[in-house]
């Protein structure tokens, strides 16, 4: 596996290269958006770990730079901890966020879980399925609203399906975190929650996930 690592911080991007080393994973560490955007093509990482802070771009344009030109799965690496910059990040096509500091076996905890999860999805074969406006195709990995794409990062699109299998059915947080996030670490639980906020915001109402307090969320087409 090979890891791209866009990090200004010269110590924070040390101790990544030596844990990412520690864990059999091949890096290479550029300091600026511009040379991140070069090494996509150079060095074709598996997974790019991305500081939003960056000396030449925003990493928010680095993000979206890329996303426009591949699947390649995006962690974004903040000292930004708040809802507003995980629900950005999440929308702008990162897979998943992690704010400083962090532990080095969680970051590859989940930077495992993530090319596990988007180069293994599973064509699930069939039809599409349809519910009102919206198609999800599980097998050719689309969404379509009014026959117009919608663009999900893997993960949406993953919760998506997921919630989708059983509409009007309450799936419990725990639940949704340990079968689609593979985890039952508690601070995923935000994470869960920027994506079922892009989800609804991509999907333009937001009745498509209903919160049912203090258990989870209920997938089915607004009223
Ligand atoms: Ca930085």
């Amino acid at each position: 596996m090979r890891v791209l690592v866009i990090e200004d911080d010269a110590s924070v991007a040390d101790g990544i290269l030596d844990g990412l080393t520690q864990a059999n994973i091949d890096s290479l560490h550029v300091s600026t958006g511009a040379a991140g955007l070069d090494a996509m093509a150079s060095f074709s990482p598996d997974l790019v770990l991305l500081d939003l802070g960056l000396p030449d771009m925003d990493g928010t344009d680095v993000c979206r730079s890329i996303r426009a030109a591949s699947h390649t799965p995006i962690i974004v690496v903040s000292a930004r901890d708040d809802e507003i910059d995980r629900v950005v990040a999440l929308e702008m096509g990162a897979d998943d966020y992690v704010v400083k500091p962090f532990g080095m076996r969680e970051l590859v905890a989940r930077i495992r879980a993530v090319v596990r999860r988007t180069s293994s999805t599973v064509a699930e074969p069939g039809t599409p399925r349809t519910f009102g406006a919206l198609v999800i195709d599980i097998r050719a990995q689309k969404v379509m609203l009014a026959g117009a794409p919608i663009h999900l990062t893997a993960k949406e699109f993953d919760l998506l399906v997921y919630l989708s299998a059983e509409p009007g059915a309450v799936f419990r947080r725990s639940d949704i975190l340990h079968d689609v996030w593979e985890t039952t670490w508690y601070g995923t639980t935000k994470t869960l929650d920027a994506h079922v906020a892009a989800i609804r915001k991509k999907l333009g109402h937001p009745d498509w996930i209903e919160s049912v307090r203090g258990v989870g969320f209920r997938f089915g087409e607004p009223a």
